[in-house]
């Protein structure tokens, strides 16, 4: 790697189907890197398998500008593994991990590279507010992190998304972390490292429609729950404990009063339904939340890659691999 008296930063964006934000999106990032001379910047644009042509406009950009970099996966992979690709490649001191439809406002850049240099390592943006978003998946969203932090004993950080400055450590530690069921907030929490808040608006897309339905939303939550903990697996054997015990006493008075001259045996209809399907229910869980896990233990065992490229584009600065 050969030195260079500036620090070189990668705006590694992954997008899928954003053809229509992109140009404002480079127009909108360019004026703000305009006021930032004392950084060589390079873009990293990893295209998650579009098919409206976004990285036919990051080809065109790439043939007059030697910092766009353009990383084209074989298919739709999903972001959280886009991510993973973009920062396969990066080599610059710092990575800033953007979305493209400018919700994560560029504005913050010069914040970040301010606490940067101040030495933290893992500056993520932070949500006071979320223009635009549903009432209901701002609340599920907020539930969703104080259960997830109350279950982890790492700390997670709550209304932060994939928007952030990752220093070069920071992103060889990611780098270590292959598993296919992805969850990137998971990650950036797991590897620890310096990190600090900048609080920010996040304001609507400036154009198209959002990749994320609650499908998609509710997977990445279970994908996040059973990549940071096995607390359910605990608890259900807990409740397993504690319901056969239950039932255990219920058997014995059952049975003494059974036994009783005079008591009654054949009566309890309901009481046996009710028991019966308890704990059909409570097993149906049990095994449900098992099943989840060995899912898991299945596609991670198949080793399968990540993610595919179909073209790797690599301008300057800051970017490695390159294998000719
Ligand atoms: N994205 C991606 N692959 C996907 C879905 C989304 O690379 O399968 C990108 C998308 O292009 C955007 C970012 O991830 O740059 C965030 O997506 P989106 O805005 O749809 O999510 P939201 O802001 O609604 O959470
Ligand atoms: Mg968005």
């Amino acid at each position: 790697m050969k030195s260079h008296p500036l620090k070189s930063i990668s705006i590694l964006v992954p997008m899928f189907n954003e053809a229509a934000v992109l140009p404002l999106f480079f127009e909108t990032v360019e004026k703000v890197l305009a006021e930032l001379p004392e950084y060589r910047f390079g873009y990293l644009f990893v295209d998650d398998g579009s098919t409206d042509g976004s990285a036919d406009f990051v080809r065109e950009l790439a043939r007059r500008d030697s910092r766009i970099s353009l990383v084209v996966l074989s298919r739709n992979f999903g972001k959280e593994r886009a991510m993973l690709a973009g920062l396969d490649v990066t080599e610059a001191d710092a990575t800033i991990v953007i979305d493209a439809d400018l919700q994560d406002p560029p504005s913050l850049i010069p914040r970040m590279l301010a606490l940067w240099e101040e030495g933290w390592q893992d500056v993520y943006a932070q949500r006071s507010s979320r223009a635009g978003e549903s009432w209901l998946k701002r609340s599920t969203s907020r539930w969703y992190y104080r259960v997830l932090q109350s279950v982890s004993r790492v700390s997670i950080q709550a209304d932060t998304g994939d928007f952030r400055l990752l220093d070069r450590e920071c992103v060889m530690a990611l780098r270590l972390y292959r598993e296919s069921e992805r969850n990137m907030k998971a990650l950036f929490s797991l590897v620890g490292f310096r990190k600090i808040a900048v609080p920010f608006d996040r304001d609507r897309r400036a154009a198209g429609g959002t990749k994320f339905n609650y499908w998609k939303l509710s997977n990445l939550a279970v994908d996040g729950i059973t990549s940071f903990t096995t607390l359910p697996l605990r608890l259900s054997s807990i409740i397993g404990v504690i319901v056969s015990l239950a039932a255990f006493v219920y058997l014995v008075v059952i049975v003494v009063r059974a036994l009783i001259p005079g008591g009654e045996s054949v009566a309890g209809y309901p009481s046996l339904m009710a028991v019966i399907l308890f704990l059909g229910g409570v097993q149906l869980m049990s095994l449900g939340v098992i099943g989840e896990y060995i899912a898991r233990i299945f596609s991670e065992t198949k080793a399968r890659p990540v993610y595919l490229t179909s073209e790797v584009r690599l301008g300057t600065p800051g970017i490695i691999n390159q294998r000719g």
